[in-house]
């Protein structure tokens, strides 16, 4: 399933939904429509485990695209959000996980040029997040040097604690796409967190595909573009640690919990590692893809003007 979170109108609540064709499917009036209570967010939705799909899963094969009044709106009428708005805890981000990442990263700025020997990680606070179409905020008195990431996003469905390698992928809800906006110029000390972390630093979305639909999350490719010229392209395969790695690591310290987020790496292309280096300014559109999943499309702006609401410079 393809599941998303929405607006359907300008002041409307935000509603859970699954993708069906060219529609949205409201998951709880779908519910209602069955005499049921469905989950009302992702969140709900992820913490109602495996039995919560099984019920939206036979709810939708039941309606076989035939769908009682007011449960499905065309998917072009309705603003998608980020799939969880408002995650519980900071994204896990994991570092220099693809090896030509590695050597441009450690030509251009203060990483090594060998490969980690572990999983490099930090992490991004939840006001990181801005959903499909919502500005990245470039502020000029803090970064002259904003940078882009295209990387695949893992949501973690079921508590995970010390896992094993074999085990880790159960504990995947399902994926999505991220960008790890990174403001080269405010690293302090190798610490990454205010870098990467300042608000809208985290394009998240468009939708959250379930992990049956991707058995083998290594296989995926992955692209970005700046004002439609291709600057990443990448395959999932070429990923240092894989996920169900960064999965076993992880949990072996931090017990991950159902909707936490790992943003697994980026492969090479950023700005940083360009000759000359590239950067991002308000007036660019940045588009990035994980293939099977989606495209997110998002405008930079100057955040010095009206503060970043809905202003695009
Ligand atoms: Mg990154």
């Amino acid at each position: 399933m393809k599941l998303v979170t929405y607006r359907a109108g300008v002041e409307g609540a935000a509603r859970l939904g699954v993708i069906a064709d060219d529609l949205v499917v409201d998951v709880a009036a779908l519910g209602e429509s069955f005499g049921e209570e469905f989950p009302a967010t992702m969140l709900d939705l992820i913490d109602a485990g495996r039995p919560g799909l099984d019920a939206l899963s036979t709810a939708l094969g039941e309606c076989d695209g035939d769908f009682p009044v007011g449960v499905a709106t065309a998917l072009a009428n309705v603003a998608l959000l980020a799939p969880i708005p408002r995650p519980r805890k900071n994204i896990f981000g994991i570092g220099l996980n693809y090896l030509d990442h590695v050597t441009e990263s450690s030509k251009a700025l203060d990483t090594a040029p060998d490969l980690p020997r572990e999983p490099v990680v930090f992490s991004k606070p939840p006001t990181t997040v801005i959903g499909p179409d919502q500005p990245i905020r470039h502020d000029g008195d803090m970064t002259q040097q904003l940078d882009w990431e295209v990387e695949l996003a893992v949501i973690i469905g079921t508590r995970a604690t010390g896992v094993s390698r074999a085990d880790a992928l159960a504990h995947v809800f399902g994926y999505s796409v991220m960008i790890d906006v990174s403001a080269r110029d405010n690293r302090r000390a190798g610490q990454w967190i205010f870098s990467k972390g300042m608000d809208s630093y985290a394009p998240f979305g468009p939708c959250i595909v379930t992990a049956d639909e991707i058995p083998d999350p290594q296989v995926l490719d992955l692209w970005l573009s700046v004002n439609g010229v291709e600057k990443q392209r990448s395959n999932t395969s070429k990923m240092l640690f894989k996920v169900d790695e960064l999965i076993a690591d992880l949990s072996h310290g931090i017990t991950l919990e159902p909707g936490d987020i790992i943003a697994s790496g980026t492969p090479e292309g950023v700005g940083a590692g360009r000759d000359p280096q590239e950067w991002m300014w308000p007036g660019d559109v940045v588009l990035a893809g994980v293939q099977g999943i989606g495209t997110l499309r998002h405008p930079v702006i100057d955040a010095r003007r009206g503060h970043g609401q809905g202003v695009i410079a």
